[in-house]
């Protein structure tokens, strides 16, 4: 795939080669421990790098590792990132395909149109409103595909599958949508979801709040997915799980972690 000499370039791989094998052991051993109705058969937890802040061309290291699932948070970014990696695989002999997008991040109703034209999956979907958006994107999107006037999108051959995230701040108000749904709205939103055209329920998402036990936190996600999953089989994806809380939230039953500064490094403070 990319070959390089530069030495700069080969010592970043390295350092995300290492990185990612530091972190796909923790995800291995913290599977091993997880109690047997968390287990899912045994399927592996599914690692989403969330790539935010860094450049595409770390992302097309990480597919080179074999990476295939990548997060970001922010649609301005995410778009001509999704963009410049696509067109840099596809240009390669042989084409490699490119890695799932996965959008994590607060997700305004006016970027829906922008998120659909690349992500494979949305985990932030809090509110109605951005239910509603995002079918008419990948309605109106499905449509321009037709008439040849839109690149193809993942949206363009399956329903969109959209996970609830939910806010799991012990003083949540109902209302109060920075970073989540309230619990007792997670089942409403997640019927909103699969009545709405293009789109799909896939399962639920949460941040451990700050300063509390992720592993309460992640216990009260399990439970809303359980409730979900009664209503919706196939609504099985519990995203939950970042570099600082990653063992917490596998024990719990997670099927995606999303670790960003684990595998690439720390981030820029200010953001
Ligand atoms: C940045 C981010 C992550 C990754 O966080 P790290 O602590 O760097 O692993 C995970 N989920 C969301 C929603 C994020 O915004």
């Amino acid at each position: 795939m990319t070959t390089t000499t530069d030495p700069q370039d080969a010592g970043r791989t390295a350092e995300l080669a290492q990185r990612l094998s530091a972190v796909r052991q923790r995800i291995l051993h913290a599977a091993e421990g997880r109690a047997p109705e968390r287990a899912h058969g045994g399927e592996l937890p599914s690692l989403v790098v969330v790539t935010k802040f860094f450049p595409a061309q770390d992302v097309l290291r990480l597919r080179e590792l074999g990476v295939r699932a990548v997060g970001e948070n922010k649609d301005q970014e995410a778009g001509p990132k999704a963009a410049e990696v696509a067109e840099t695989l596809a240009r390669q002999e042989p084409p490699v395909s490119p890695p799932a997008w996965h959008f994590v991040g607060q997700l305004q109703s006016n970027k829906a149109k922008h998120v659909v034209k690349y992500a494979s999956w949305v985990h932030s979907v809090d509110r109605p409103s951005l239910v509603t958006a995002l079918g008419k994107a990948v309605r109106s999107h499905r449509n321009a595909a037709l008439a040849g006037d839109a690149r193809p999108a993942p949206c363009d051959d399956v329903d969109l599958p959209c996970l609830v995230q939910v806010n799991l701040d012990p003083v949540a108000e109902p209302d109060g949508h920075r970073g989540g749904a309230h619990p007792g709205t997670v089942l409403e939103l997640a019927r909103t979801l699969e009545g709405t055209e293009g789109l799909r329920v896939g399962g639920v998402m949460a941040v451990a709040p700050l300063g509390a036990e992720p592993r309460e936190a992640f216990e009260t996600l399990w439970k809303l997915s359980q409730d979900v999953q009664r209503e919706f089989p196939d609504a099985r994806a519990i995203s939950a799980g970042m570099s600082a809380d990653l063992e917490a939230a596998v024990a719990a039953g997670a099927t995606h972690v999303r670790i960003g500064s684990d595998v690439l490094g720390p981030r820029p403070a200010v953001r």
